[in-house]
């Protein structure tokens, strides 16, 4: 094994669809090809969004995968603790304030946020916890896609919501630092916080309190996603089927061409679990289409 540690990272909020398990598949082969690790955590801090049993679905959906992961499952809704671990230490060392500012307000600047509460000195009742980042990272290297700026200035991001929940972009930092994860192969919808997830991880990394020093801010690399039209992603919303177990190959197989790697001549013949060691094998990051979405029949 080497140190690479990657992981999946998917939302219990229905069972896994299509464009999941290209998340999934392409992690779960750049880990492998590297030798290195392959995590689950489950993301269900947001609440009011999770399904019940909607994780055990994925977990036995990624089983029958022959996706196999290593280490304990880890979920996000039993980790508040350390969440909340983190957020007093930014409390002790960085400018956190409460903000007070409402959905209209920050549609009428257009969605980005202008630091209007920053020296307001409000109480925390109907308010949301922002840190002040005075340094923002704007630009990053992705694996795939080269170089990447933001297309939106970065201020002072949520990191305790109004109804008191931790911010999803707090915890997903908090959690690739704490998992050691240094690869984080996932879908371009999140690529545009990809700068802020920086941003957040630069501040919680350079604490002179925090408890692994040594952590290093992870490499991305963001995949196109699946669409049935143009800015149309497939999901829940929009009724993606659920993938279905018993056509396992074919769901992989179909991943793979999705992300542009071969396939052996004879993979009818082949087991799921021979497809699967020999994209391993073959893995080539670079094959993977470089765009944001590519469009795939409903
Ligand atoms: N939980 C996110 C999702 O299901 C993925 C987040 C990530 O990979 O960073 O869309
Ligand atoms: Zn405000």
């Amino acid at each position: 094994m080497t140190d690479y540690v990657g992981r999946f990272a998917p939302s219990p909020s229905g069972p896994l669809h299509f464009g999941s398990l290209v998340a999934a598949v392409a992690s779960f082969c750049d880990a492998r090809a590297h030798h290195g690790k392959w995590l689950v955590r489950i993301e269900d801090i947001d609440t009011p969004r999770c399904q019940t049993g909607a994780d055990k679905l994925i977990l036995d959906c990624l089983q029958a995968h022959e996706l196999h992961w290593d280490e304990e499952v880890v979920y996000q809704s039993q980790r508040l603790d350390l969440y909340h671990e983190y957020v007093d230490k930014l409390r002790q060392r960085t400018q956190v304030y409460w903000c007070t500012c409402n959905r209209q307000r920050l549609k009428t600047l257009g969605g980005d946020y202008d630091g209007l509460c920053r020296e307001q000195g409000h109480s925390y009742e109907n308010a949301a916890l922002r840190v002040h980042i005075n340094e923002p990272t704007m630009a990053f290297h992705d694996l795939l896609l080269g170089e990447q700026t933001s297309a939106a200035p970065i201020c002072d991001p949520i990191i305790v919501r109004r109804d008191g929940l931790f911010a999803y972009n707090l915890v997903v930092v908090v959690d690739d630092i704490e998992q050691g994860v240094n690869h984080v192969v996932r879908g371009s919808d999140i690529l545009p916080v990809t700068p802020l997830h920086l941003s957040l991880a630069n501040i919680l990394t350079t604490s002179a309190s925090t408890p692994s020093l040594d952590t290093k801010i992870p490499a991305y690399m963001h995949l196109p996603v699946a669409c049935v039209e143009p800015g149309r992603k497939l999901s829940k919303q929009n009724h993606a089927p659920a993938l279905d177990n018993e056509a396992a190959k074919h769901n992989v197989i179909t991943a793979l061409n999705f992300l542009g790697q071969a396939l052996p001549d004879d993979w009818q013949r082949r087991s799921l679990s021979q497809i699967i060691d020999y994209a391993i094998s073959h893995w080539q990051r670079q094959n993977v289409p470089k765009c944001m979405e590519v469009i795939v029949a409903e």
